[in-house]
């Protein structure tokens, strides 16, 4: 069974306050069982001082002095609050006692002789609040004087208390039940409200957003969570929306020619010289598609989330052994220009590094002038370690670096030449260096030259 959140505040806060009450509650009736204990002692305590005083031992026997007097005053008369007294023996045998008493006897605990306490003692159905004080004569215990003093008011506003607090405490645990659910009812209203309006939001409408309403609270701050997620939604679609149609476009224009081209074939015979060169132009559409297809296939693959291995790697080795291979498959000019001297060792992907490298290498050598040298330049300053690519191409404008790294984004001074590209190469250079853990920069002056710059933190 699921319990409304509402519910299970109600719940939390009157289980906590319940137990809080129940002490309240505790502290106040002890505070009052002991106020009218203590008051009832006293008293006791103050007939027995009087009481003692006015006794007298006389043959062996223990007797009230003005007995008449005393019979005639508060004893003998009907009292709220009588006062019985009573003397006996050392063994507890029964001397004297005052006349409200009839013909009962108050009870001799020869246990609590001299202990000066007193205590609450059944008389039948009544109760009485006890005190007991032994009587000396030349320092021998002759007997005992026995106080007491009705405790039956006080059980009865003791009792009226704890039945009033009995009664009290069920309803107002209720009652703060139902006020708790209530207001905790009403303090997440705003939650529904926003609970609802995120249901209604769908792929159709994810430019919609949840209204802001109300103070600069935690309501407020989920509002803007869920805002600022439904906005990354949006653009990750919007991306994923513009990708699909760049990829289709890019390989639907090599495809286009490769039709056409086939087309052109077939309309009537050509000669050897002709088909040689509509196959040519036919198989360069293909090597343009399966190029764009397998840079895809590199995106789609650091995309997939797919954990990479990461291995102790010797960057200066790699550099120099990465230019010796580049070199032999291209008769351009490539400088590796190490800074250091040593072994730089590092946790990375070889076969990753190795992409990266060869997408930034190609660049510098596709939009360079041929007769322009690349270089490949490894460095370490302080914690950094750094390998930048530089060529002394065209550049790349101010506007453009800002974009370069987005998939299909190719620069507007390329759209209209004839290098050879899909815009994919740097968008996989971005992916795999975020993967690696790398910062990866350009630094380009137009005319000057471009300088792709990859950044480790050791
Ligand atoms: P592609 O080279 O296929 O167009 P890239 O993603 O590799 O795609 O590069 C994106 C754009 O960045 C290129 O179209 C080009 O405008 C620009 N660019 C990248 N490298 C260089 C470079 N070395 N010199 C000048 N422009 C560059």
């Amino acid at each position: 069974m699921s319990i409304s959140y509402k519910e299970r505040i109600a719940r939390r806060l009157t289980a906590t306050t319940a137990m809080i009450i129940l002490v309240v509650f505790g502290i106040i009736y002890g505070v009052v069982r002991l106020t009218v204990v203590t008051n009832i002692d006293r008293d006791l305590q103050l007939e027995t001082d009087e009481h003692k005083s006015q006794i007298f031992v006389i043959n062996g026997e223990i007797r009230f002095v003005h007995k008449g007097e005393w019979q005639e005053e508060e004893h003998s008369q009907l009292q709220l609050n009588p006062i019985f007294i009573e003397i006996v023996d050392a063994e507890g045998n029964s001397m004297d006692r005052s006349p409200n008493l009839l013909n009962n006897h108050l009870s001799f605990f020869p246990d609590r002789a001299g202990s000066g306490e007193a205590w609450t003692v059944k008389a039948g159905s009544r109760e009485l609040r006890q005190m007991q004080i032994p009587l000396y004569n030349q320092g021998i215990i002759e007997g005992y004087l026995l106080v007491a003093k009705s405790f039956q008011d006080a059980r009865e506003t003791l009792t009226n208390l704890r039945n009033v607090l009995l009664v009290l405490y069920p309803l107002i645990l209720i009652s703060l039940f139902l006020i708790m659910r209530n207001q905790a009812d009403q303090s997440i209203q705003p939650i529904r409200q926003i609970i609802q309006k995120t249901n209604l939001i769908t792929q159709s409408n994810l430019n919609e957003r949840i209204p802001l309403s109300g103070p600069n609270d935690e309501i407020e701050q989920l509002t803007r969570s869920i805002n600022d997620l439904l906005h990354r939604l949006e653009q990750a679609l919007k991306r994923e929306k513009q990708f699909t149609s760049d990829a289709s476009h890019e390989l639907r224009t090599p495809l286009s020619v490769l039709r056409g081209t086939l087309e052109v074939m077939i309309r009537k015979p050509r000669t050897q010289e002709e088909y040689q060169q509509k196959i040519q132009l036919a198989l360069q559409s293909i090597d343009r598609m399966t190029a764009t297809i397998e840079q895809l296939l590199v995106l789609a693959r650091v995309e997939s989330g797919q954990s990479i291995i990461l291995e102790e790697l010797d960057l200066l080795a790699f550099c120099e052994d990465y230019v010796l291979q580049k070199k032999l498959n291209t008769d351009r000019e490539i400088n590796f220009l190490p800074q250091v001297g040593h072994p730089i060792f590092l946790k990375t992907n070889e076969k990753s590094l190795q992409i990266i490298l060869d997408n930034l290498v190609e660049n510098a050598l596709k939009y360079s002038d041929e007769s322009q040298p690349v270089d490949l330049i490894l460095g370490k300053e302080g914690k950094e370690v750094f390998v930048e690519v530089q060529d002394k191409g065209p550049g790349i404008s101010e506007e453009d670096q800002k974009r370069i790294f987005d998939p299909f984004y190719r620069g507007d001074s390329v759209l209209g030449s004839r290098k050879p590209g899909a815009g994919l190469g740097l968008a996989i250079v971005k992916k795999l260096c975020d993967e690696l853990n790398i910062q990866v920069a350009v630094e380009s002056e137009s005319d000057k030259g471009s300088r792709f710059r990859l950044v480790w933190y050791t």
